[in-house]
Parts: C-alpha cells; structure tokens; sequence
C-alpha cells in the first residue's frame, strides 16, 4: 500500500506495538463491555454438542462473535408468551443455542446460563453444515466471522432460514435484521417470528430428520474473576502450585480448527494431551474450546490424564486440566489472568512460563492476536505456516529479532509432538530464569 511504511522490519515492529492497542482497545474492552451487559463468566457444568437440538423444538442457531441480540433473543424466547405461540403452533417449546464462539460466550456468561429457553452449545465452526444437514435446525442467525459461504446450499437443501443480524455479513439470498442496540427486543421478536414461520415449513414438509445422539459433559465459564474466586480471592495457591513445581507453567491453545491435519482440532487434542501429562495447566479459546469439551478434556475426570503434580491440583479443586475461557476474543481475559499473575509475582509478562499457541490458525484475527502476545513477551507458537515464507527478512524478524529487543516472537510447527516438547522446553527455562524448581516434584 501507498500510506503504510514500506520498510517490512518497522512495519512488523509497528504491527507489535499495535498489539497492545489491540488487547487494551479491543479484546479486554470488549470483554469487560460484554460481561457488564450479559454477566461475568460463572464456572459450571453442562453439557454440548449436537445431541442437543430436540426435533420436537423450534430449533435456532445464534452464530458468530457478538451475542448480544442472541442473548435477547434468548431473553425473549424464555418468557411464557413465545414457549406458548411454539406450543400452539405444534412444536414442544422453542430453544436457542450457541454455536462457535459466540455459542461459547452465551455457555460462559452468568447471565445467560439459567434462561429457560437457552438450549446449550453446539460446536466449533466445521461442523456448521453438517448442523444444517439434520433437518431440524429452523433458524440460523449469524453476525461477524465465521459464517461458512456454502451455507445458503445447505439451507435451500434442508429447510433452514438464514439471517444475518450485521451489515457487515451479508449471504445471497438471506434475510439481515441489521442490528441496532435501541430496538434489540424488536429485532429479537421478529427473529422469533421468522423461527416460528420455519418450523411450519419443517412440519409441513414432514422433513426427514437426523440428530447424532451424540453430547458431552463439560465444565466451563472460566475467566480471570471466577478462577480467582475458586482460589479463595487469591492467586497464591495458584501460584505456590507453580512454585513447588506441581504445575511446571500454564500454555494457551487457542484459536480455530483446520481440517488439514484430518478431522478438525485433532492436532490441538494431541498437543493439549501431551501439554496435560507434563503438568503444564491448559487454558482454552476459540473453536479450539469446542474440541476440548467434546474430547472430555474439560472435564474433571481429565485429571487422571494428567502427569501426577496437576492430577493433584486438579482432584483437590475439582477442576479440568484444561480451563475453557470461552471465545478467540477471551484471549483478552486469559492476558488479563496472566498480567494479574505478573503482577501478583512482582515480575514484568515476559518472566512468566508462559506459552500462546495456536496450532490450527485460520481467522485474519489471530494476526492481531499474536502480535499481542509478542509485544507483552511472549512465545507465540502457530501452525499451518503463515503466508510470510517469501521473506527471509520478515521471517527472521518475527522468529528472532523481535526476542533480542525483549519481547516474545514467533515459532512454526507442525508436529504436535515436537510442539509439546517446545511448550515445556520454553517453560522450564523461564522457570530456571525465575529461581523455580528445575525437575518436576514426583
Ligand atoms: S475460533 Fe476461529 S473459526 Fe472459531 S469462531 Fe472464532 S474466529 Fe471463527
């Protein structure tokens, strides 16, 4: 471009130092604006997957990144009024439920939680069309990102309506209720009514359905509040835990799923495993949360995969080796965490062991997030390989320069076995460097 510095090393640097922007404008800020509006995240147990969508109900889908209408229209459809207009027009209720990370921000946040006609989570962003594909998904809303462009095929094929609730997306031949804060409850009503218009249709065809019987417990809602909480209103547990080497450091996996490793997130289920066996304390964002839940790692039980020093820690609170906090945009929260834990060290970001990973990328958003992570210190691991292979210079700027001037940089790799023996390398030399216990406790 004309107007943006054309020399690649103050570019990248420049791109740095917008990630701290891009944490204290963007992610924090939203999730502290979200969480005054909908509640802050409540730890708790429930279940996900598509075994929740109930044929005998209204079925709606609330899909992106911005659940505040989702959140309404949940409000809504829970009052007694709308559970009777479904009943009247043959259905058994009607339900919503989240999907990708607007779905895991609705499961997490305290106020959404106990809505009577909130349905639960489906998954993570690959398997949008097979949701479509069971026939019984009435209503599909969606706002920002992650909205597959096949998906009019597959609502013309299966029945479902399409509507986008932001200007910004748009699909052919889909409905927008644009979103506009004042007349949310309007605009949540006339979802509503459109849901109630779908399920005549379904009935009326007499539509051939399929549900995989298929969901999976989970707990999730962690977030830096509910987790101090759990601590007794301090970090010192945690942190006498890594201390004493029971917890040798803390990795976030977050971030998307790919299919180029096979069925989606299975490189981010091995690392995670792997990453759990040597004690090191997962945190989960993204779509990469979907493939921790529906793998069982963000369950309690998950302790007993665990190397013996988190085993312990985890039986004693009662709590996964993998802490779900929600979204790709709740890496502003699990930032949060770790600057409170800086904090409460005495140490500036960068001493923490530490590592980011997201080791199936695909959304632009990961860019942003990842010079975040490298302006506050971090080691930022990615996989697939990111398009900047055509430049020595940017590559050696990014994997080595950007670490001799204090902050973090970037690593590739592909090999979730490799990754996992990285992870714990970078952790035990940060350890070292902060005095801590060089060999596990057991
Ligand atoms: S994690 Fe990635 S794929 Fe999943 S919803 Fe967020 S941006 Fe989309």
């Amino acid at each position: 471009m004309t107007n943006l510095s054309a020399d690649p090393v103050d570019f990248l640097l420049t791109a740095v130092r917008l990630g701290v922007i891009n944490e204290y404008q963007g992610l924090f800020a939203l999730d502290i604006l979200q969480e005054i509006l909908m509640g802050t995240q409540k730890i708790h147990t429930t279940r996900q997957n598509m075994g929740l969508l109930d044929p005998a109900k209204i079925n709606i889908i609330a899909n992106g990144h911005m659940p505040l209408v989702a959140q309404t229209v949940i409000e809504l459809a829970s009052r007694p009024e709308w559970q009777d207009k479904a009943r009247a027009a043959g259905a058994a209720g009607i339900q919503v439920l989240g999907h990708v990370c607007e779905g895991q921000q609705l499961m997490n946040y305290g106020g959404t939680q106990d809505m009577a006609a909130y349905g639960g989570q489906e998954g993570e962003w690959l398997s949008e069309e097979y949701l479509l594909a069971t026939g019984c998904v009435d209503l599909f809303m969606f706002n920002y990102n992650c909205t597959v462009p096949t998906l009019p095929l597959y609502a013309k094929r299966f029945g479902a309506t399409l509507v986008s609730t932001h200007e910004v997306i748009k699909l052919p031949g889909t409905e927008t209720v644009e979103f506009i804060p004042e007349r949310m409850s309007e605009q949540a009503g006339k979802i509503l009514a459109m849901a109630l218009e779908a399920y005549g249709r379904r009935k009326a065809e007499n539509r051939q359905i399929y549900v995989p019987p298929y969901t999976t417990e989970c707990t999730v809602g962690f977030s830096t509040e509910p987790v101090k909480a759990a601590l007794g209103g301090t970090w010192q547990p945690l942190l006498d835990a890594i201390a004493n080497g029971s917890i040798r450091g803390i990795a976030t996996v977050v971030g998307c799923t790919t299919a180029r490793y096979g069925q989606g997130g299975s490189n981010i289920f091995r690392i995670a495993k792997g990453l759990i066996a040597k004690d090191i304390l997962v945190l989960a964002g993204g779509c990469t949360s979907a493939v921790m839940e529906y793998t069982g790692l963000t369950r309690p039980e998950a302790a007993e995969e665990c190397g013996p020093g988190l085993k312990a820690v985890c039986r004693s609170l009662g709590i996964p080796p993998v802490l779900s906090y929600g979204a790709c945009v709740d890496i502003g929260k699990m930032t949060h965490t770790a600057v409170e834990l800086a904090d409460a060290l005495g140490v500036d970001t960068d001493k923490l062991p530490l590592v980011i990973g997201a080791p199936e990328y695909l959304e632009q958003k990961a860019v942003a997030d990842a010079c975040t992570a490298i302006a506050l210190g971090w080691l930022v691991h990615v996989a697939p390989v990111p398009s900047v292979t055509g430049s020595d210079l940017v590559v050696k700027t990014l994997t080595e320069t950007t670490a001799t001037l204090g902050l973090g940089k970037l690593m590739v790799e592909l090999s979730a076995d490799k990754t996992v023996a990285i992870y714990a390398d970078h952790i035990e030399q940060k350890r070292k460097e902060l005095g801590l216990s060089s060999g596990p406790v057991h």
